[in-house]
């Protein structure tokens, strides 16, 4: 069993150094746990935010021992009732091979009605972010211009297309190259999209969204959040979901130079955290899975393969080296 340690908090951007992957022995079930062999390990920005001694909405890792994260696994051995060899759940037991988990901490999953790592992902923790972020905190209206970044991404790519679905008149995203932007609108329907590397972003939004914009889904924030409240329409309302452009920074970063727009605006602009939405899970799945059955709601993953590659592909989502969810398969 190898399990990820954090050995040492980083500072700016994580080094290799920072982590250690540890041979460890392979645990023992207690009564009310299950043991999992993991097949698939979720990577997702806010694990960054863990890796940092500052207390936040879930407690740091702790150093020298086995990080956390979305997983999915067949379990192998049962002292739990309810669950038996060879269920498939859903845990938070990730960066490691095997798992003793708490039965009342496991979601069984149906193996057969979607591939597991979509549990992770369309299906999971980011698609509800996704959901609850336009629907519930951006108050999402039909005819609505939405605006977000991060488009390509696990969260982004749902959103845009849960807004078109929704009736939004004009959906716009940003993603950080050429290729992600063909995606999103060749594959999946958005309405403009713009490389936020090629030019100033307030400037691409502008051209994207003449009209301005009613809603901004922020998964980056800096000169995106301020280019958002640039263009905003009256009653325009900003969800901020994430802000993964300040993640690695060692100072604050600079807040967006005009909120004064608020006022004529009369915008709102209001943070969100998935889980204060879980109530929304069944509605949720009952309507998002039958579009990602029909084919009416597409998604990708970019699956890297191994336990001793999960640390590169965590680097790799903050490097934007995925398409979709990361997911780590075992
Ligand atoms: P993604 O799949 O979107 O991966 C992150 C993406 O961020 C990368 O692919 C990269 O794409 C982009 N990125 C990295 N650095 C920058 C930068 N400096 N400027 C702009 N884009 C950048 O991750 P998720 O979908 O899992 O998460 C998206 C956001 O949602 C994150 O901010 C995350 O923290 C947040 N989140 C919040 C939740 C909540 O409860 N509030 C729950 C889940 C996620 P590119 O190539 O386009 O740069």
């Amino acid at each position: 069993n190898r399990e990820w340690h954090l050995l040492s908090r980083p500072v700016g951007w994580p080094k290799p150094e920072d982590f250690a992957l540890v041979e460890a022995p392979v645990p023992t079930p207690r009564e009310g746990q299950v043991l999992v062999r993991n097949k698939y390990l979720s990577v997702d920005p806010y694990m960054r935010g863990r890796m940092s001694a500052a207390k936040s909405y879930v407690a740091p890792f702790e150093l020298g021992k086995a990080m956390q994260g979305g997983a999915v696994g067949e379990v192998i051995e049962s002292n739990a009732e309810g669950i038996a060899v060879g269920d498939h759940v859903l845990h938070f037991l990730g960066w490691r091979e095997y798992a003793a988990v708490d039965a009342q901490h496991a979601v069984k999953l149906d193996a057969g009605a979607a591939p597991l790592s979509a549990y992770l992902g369309v299906l999971g923790m980011t698609g509800l972010t996704a959901y609850a972020g336009l629907l519930r905190t951006a108050s999402l209206k039909e005819g609505d211009v939405v605006f977000v970044s991060g488009a390509a991404g696990a969260v982004g790519s749902q959103v845009g297309q849960i807004a078109k679905l929704k009736g939004a008149s004009r959906v716009i995203g940003s993603a950080g190259s050429d290729e992600k932007v063909k995606l999103l609108v060749e594959e999946y329907g958005f309405d403009a999209a713009f490389n936020y590397k090629n030019g100033p972003v307030a400037e691409q939004l502008r051209e994207a969204a003449p009209d301005g914009i009613d809603v901004y889904f922020d998964n980056v924030g800096g000169d995106h959040l301020e280019a958002a409240i640039g263009s905003l329409n009256e009653g325009g309302r900003i969800a901020v979901c994430g802000m993964i452009s300040v993640y690695n920074n060692t100072e604050p970063a600079p807040g967006p130079r005009n909120l004064a727009r608020l006022i004529q605006t009369r915008g709102r602009i209001e943070g969100f955290l998935v889980s204060d939405h879980y109530d929304l899970q069944p509605q949720f799945v009952q309507e998002v899975a039958p579009w990602v059955g029909s084919g009416a709601l597409k998604y990708r993953e970019t699956v890297v393969e191994g336990i001793e590659n999960n640390l590169e592909a965590f680097l790799g989502v903050l490097r934007g080296d995925n398409t979709g969810k990361m997911v780590v398969k075992l």
